[in-house]
């Protein structure tokens, strides 16, 4: 796993990200104990629109390994619209970087897995990880994507 932290990246946020990525892997081994995550590299910026997975036999990309960007500078949690995980809304504002940069590692990597078990690349499981993510760790947040 390299890990580039481009320019854009904040000092404060800088000094947080191997808190925030080990937060993050710790919670998709355990969620996918079968899955090597080592072989991802990830790319960290501050002047992204959004998270991406490349991988190049999955799409065509310029990387020769599965890579995640990363954006850092993100302050709202946007999440795809699933209702049928019990979702009020997909939108909560002013999360706070730390726990979106954290989401959103954790969305990209279960993109990862769902490639590595050859399953499906679709959007609810990744959403239901980033809630259950902000159920652990930020349960006000929770209770707004969940509860009117
Ligand atoms: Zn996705």
């Amino acid at each position: 796993m390299t890990i580039t932290i481009r320019k854009s990246v904040g000092k404060y946020d800088k000094e947080n990200l191997s808190d925030i990525l080990d937060r993050a892997i710790n919670f998709v081994k355990a969620k996918y104990p079968n899955v090597d995550f080592t072989g991802v590299d990830i790319i960290f910026s501050g002047s992204l629109s959004r998270a991406r997975y490349y991988r190049n036999d999955y799409e065509d990309c310029k990387y020769q390994r599965p890579v995640i960007q990363v954006p850092t500078n993100r302050e709202d949690a946007i999440l795809y619209w699933k209702p049928s995980l019990g979702m009020v809304r997909d939108r909560v504002n002013e999360v706070g970087r730390w726990d979106i940069t954290c989401s959103s590692i954790i969305h990209e990597l279960t993109h990862h897995a769902q490639y590595e078990e050859n399953r499906n690349k679709g959007e609810v499981e990744t959403t239901n990880n980033e809630l259950e993510y902000f159920r652990e760790f930020r349960p006000d947040v929770w209770e707004l994507f969940m509860n009117d």
